[in-house]
């Protein structure tokens, strides 16, 4: 049975914070990802890629994971199989 699309994931940006900056993972939803930023999986924080609707019945902005074996292992993942692993390769 097809899961629920996974339409929010992490983004990397940066905050400025005691005037100093960093670096921050933070939640947004895809809609709202730039070109070229760092994104992972809310979930497992594994390699993820951006798949923008296309059409405006299609499938609506959403990330899917790169790895088949982390869409088994990731409870936000197409292929979920039961148990949930944190990514063995995050994306830092
Ligand atoms: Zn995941």
């Amino acid at each position: 049975m097809a899961r629920d699309m996974m339409t929010r994931c992490q983004v990397k940006r940066k905050y400025k914070i005691d005037g100093a900056k960093e670096w921050r993972w933070c939640e947004v939803a895809v809609t709202e990802v730039r070109e070229g930023e760092d994104i992972r999986c809310l979930h497992c924080h594994g390699n993820v890629r951006v798949h923008r609707q296309k059409i405006e019945t299609g499938p609506q902005d959403h990330v899917e994971h790169k790895s088949r074996d982390e869409s088994k292992s990731c409870q936000g993942g197409h292929s979920f199989e039961g148990t949930h692993r944190q990514s063995a390769k995050p994306v830092a």
